[in-house]
C-alpha cells in the first residue's frame, strides 16, 4: 500500500484544500497525537494511540467530499476532529493505522438564523464560546452552555461524542436539540436529513419527516459513519430571571429524591449534587464547617416572568423541605468548591475538577439510573477500599487524600453522573499501570450493576463494547459495512473496525 503521506496523496490533498491547509510535519502531527486531557492516558488503549500522518483543514462540504473520495481510493483512515477534548481517544488515530485528521475548526460559521424558526444553522467546527457570542447578538440562547470546563470544545465534537452540557437538566443533551444534519458519507455523497431531504425545502428545519430518523445514526457516532459539515440546532428565548440556589440534605437518599422531583417538575436548569460520603478527605475538610456531613445540591433555576420566578423559588423551597433540605448561602459554597457563578445560570464546575483532580487523574463517562445510583457508587467504593494502599505514592501529586468518587446528580431523564478519580504518577510506570487497572476495574464494576452505561465510548472501552448484546453489535457492524466498506472512518471507535488489531 502507498504510504499515507506519500507525495501523490499530499499532492491530491493540496489540490483540494490548498497548500496552507495540509500539514505532514512532525510538530503538527504530534500535536494531534493526544487529546486535550491527561486522563486519556488511563484508557486501556491509550498506548495504542499515535499521530496522524497528515492533518488537513477543510472549508466546505465539497472539500470534505473530495477528501473522503481520495481516502477511500487509497483506504486511508479519516478522523474528524474538533477541539480534541473528548477524553476517550475518539479524536485520535490508532498508532498502527495513522491516517488523516480532518481538523474541522475552520468550518465555524453561523450560516442562518431566522426569527420564528427557533433554530440556528451552523458549521460543526464552531466552538461553544463563539456560538454564545453570535446567538447573544440575535437575542436568543442555545440553552445549553457547553461541556463542563471546556468551552473551546466544538459543537461537531459534541454531536460526535453525545455531549451532555451545562444546563442539560433543563434543555436536554446536545443531541436532543439537533433538528437536521448535513453529512458527507464515506463515499463522498453529501446528504441532508429531515425536512431538508426534500429538494424544494431550503430553510425549514425539521427532523422527524421524510421517512425514518436518519439524523439519529450519526449522533454519537464519533465520526465513524460520516463527517458532519452543517447542522441545525434549537434556540430558546433568554430567561430574564435566574438564580443559583444551594440546599443541604441529611442523606443521599433524600437528596436523590429531591433532585429527581426538581427535574420532573421542570424547575432546574443545571445541577451539581454532591454526596458527602463519596468525597476525598480534603474536600470533606473544606465542606464540613459549612454544611456538616450533609449532602449538597447546588443548582440553577430560571423563568421568563418575575411573578412565575418568585412562585417557582417558593415551590422549590417547599419541595426541599419535604426532603429535609436546608437552604444555605450559595456564594460561600461555590467559593469553597471553586465553582464560579458567571451570570447565575452560566456557572462552571471546572474549578472543582482542577482543585481535586489536578492534571493526574481520570474520570469515567458513566451515567446511571438516578434512583439506583447508590448501587453504582457502592460497587466502586468497595473496589476502592480493597485497593486503598495501591496508589498512595501518587497522592501528594493531586492534593487529594486518595482516589475518590465525585457524584453529579445530573437529573436529566433521571440519570446521575459519577466521576471516579484514580490519580497516578505518570513518571512511574508501575504506579500508572496500577491506576489504569483500577480504573478499568471500577468501570467494569459500574457495568456489573446493570444500571449504568457510558455516554462517550470513543476508543476507550473495548472491554465495554464487548458487553453489547450480539444482535446489537451485528446491527451496528452491518450499518458500518454498508456505509464504510473500506473501514476508513475513525477505525477503532465503538469497537468497530478493529478486527485486525484483535
Ligand atoms: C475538563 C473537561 C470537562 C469535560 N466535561 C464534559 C461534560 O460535562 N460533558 C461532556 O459530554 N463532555 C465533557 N468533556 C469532554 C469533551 O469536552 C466534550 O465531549 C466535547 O463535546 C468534545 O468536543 P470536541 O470538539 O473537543 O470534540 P473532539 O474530541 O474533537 O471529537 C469528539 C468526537 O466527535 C468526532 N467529530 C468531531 N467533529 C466531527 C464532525 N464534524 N463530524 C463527525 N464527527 C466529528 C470526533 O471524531 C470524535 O470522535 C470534558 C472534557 C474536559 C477536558
Amino acid at each position: 500500500m502507498e504510504a499515507v503521506a506519500s507525495e501523490n496523496i499530499v499532492k491530491g490533498l493540496v489540490e483540494i484544500v490548498g497548500q496552507k491547509y495540509v500539514r505532514a510535519d512532525d510538530v503538527i502531527r504530534w500535536t494531534y497525537a493526544i487529546e486535550d486531557f491527561a486522563g486519556t492516558f488511563f484508557h486501556p488503549l491509550s498506548d495504542k494511540y499515535g499521530p496522524p500522518d497528515i492533518v488537513v483543514k477543510p472549508h466546505s462540504a465539497e472539500e470534505v467530499s473530495k477528501i473522503l473520495k481520495l481516502a477511500n481510493t487509497h483506504k486511508i483512515p479519516i478522523i474528524a476532529r474538533g477541539g480534541g477534548s473528548d477524553m476517550t481517544g475518539a479524536a485520535t488515530p490508532l498508532k498502527k493505522k495513522g491516517g488523516i485528521i480532518l481538523d474541522m475548526t475552520d468550518m465555524n460559521r453561523v450560516l442562518d438564523f431566522q426569527e420564528g424558526l427557533n433554530a440556528v444553522r451552523v458549521q460543526p467546527g464552531i466552538r461553544w464560546g463563539e456560538l454564545h457570542h453570535e446567538l447573544a447578538k440575535k437575542g436568543v440562547t442555545a440553552g445549553l452552555q457547553g461541556p463542563h470546563g471546556f468551552l473551546g470544545a466544538t459543537l461537531g465534537g459534541g454531536i460526535g461524542g453525545n455531549c451532555f452540557s451545562i444546563n442539560s437538566p433543563k434543555y436536554g443533551w446536545l443531541n436532543e436539540n439537533i433538528l437536521n444534519l448535513q453529512v458527507v458519507l464515506p463515499n463522498g455523497d453529501i446528504i441532508e436529513t429531515g425536512s431538508l431531504a426534500n429538494t424544494k425545502v431550503k430553510d425549514w428545519y425539521y427532523r422527524y419527516c421524510n421517512g425514518p430518523d436518519l439524523v439519529g445514526i450519526f449522533l454519537g457516532a464519533a465520526g465513524s459513519f460520516g463527517v458532519i459539515t452543517e447542522f441545525t440546532l434549537r434556540t430558546y428565548p433568554i430567561p430574564e430571571y435566574s438564580a443559583t440556589l444551594a440546599y443541604s440534605f441529611p442523606d443521599t437518599d433524600s437528596e436523590i429524591k429531591f433532585v429527581f422531583k426538581l427535574e420532573w417538575y421542570g424547575y432546574v436548569t443545571d445541577l451539581w449534587g454532591i454526596a458527602f460520603f463519596t468525597l476525598p478527605d480534603s474536600l470533606k475538610r473544606i465542606l464540613a464547617p459549612l454544611v456538616g456531613e450533609r449532602d449538597l445540591a447546588i443548582f440553577a433555576t430560571e423563568a421568563y416572568d418575575k411573578d412565575i420566578f418568585k412562585a417557582q423559588k417558593k415551590a422549590i423551597d417547599k419541595m426541599a423541605k419535604e426532603f429535609n433540605g436546608i437552604a444555605i448561602p450559595v456564594e460561600g459554597i461555590c467559593r469553597a468548591l471553586g465553582i464560579s457563578i458567571i451570570n447565575q445560570t452560566e456557572w462552571m464546575g471546572g474549578g472543582i475538577f482542577g482543585k481535586v483532580m489536578g492534571p493526574n487523574g481520570s474520570d469515567t463517562c458513566s451515567i446511571a439510573h438516578l434512583p439506583q445510583w447508590q448501587r453504582v457508587v457502592g460497587s466502586a467504593l468497595e473496589i476502592m477500599k480493597e485497593n486503598e494502599d495501591a496508589l498512595s505514592g501518587s497522592i501528594p501529586l493531586i492534593g487529594a487524600d486518595h482516589f475518590f468518587l465525585f457524584a453529579q446528580l445530573l437529573g436529566r431523564g433521571g440519570v446521575a453522573n459519577t466521576f471516579a478519580m484514580t490519580p497516578a504518577d505518570f513518571m512511574d510506570p508501575e504506579n500508572l499501570k496500577k491506576a489504569q487497572d483500577l480504573y478499568q476495574a471500577i468501570v467494569e464494576s459500574y457495568m456489573d450493576t446493570g444500571v449504568t452505561a457510558l455516554y462517550r465510548i470513543g476508543k476507550e472501552s473495548q472491554f465495554l463494547t464487548k458487553r453489547f448484546k450480539p444482535e446489537y453489535i451485528s446491527f451496528m457492524k452491518a450499518i458500518k459495512k454498508a456505509l464504510d466498506p473500506n473501514n476508513i472512518m475513525n477505525p477503532g471507535v465503538h469497537g468497530l473496525g478493529l478486527e485486525e488489531e484483535e
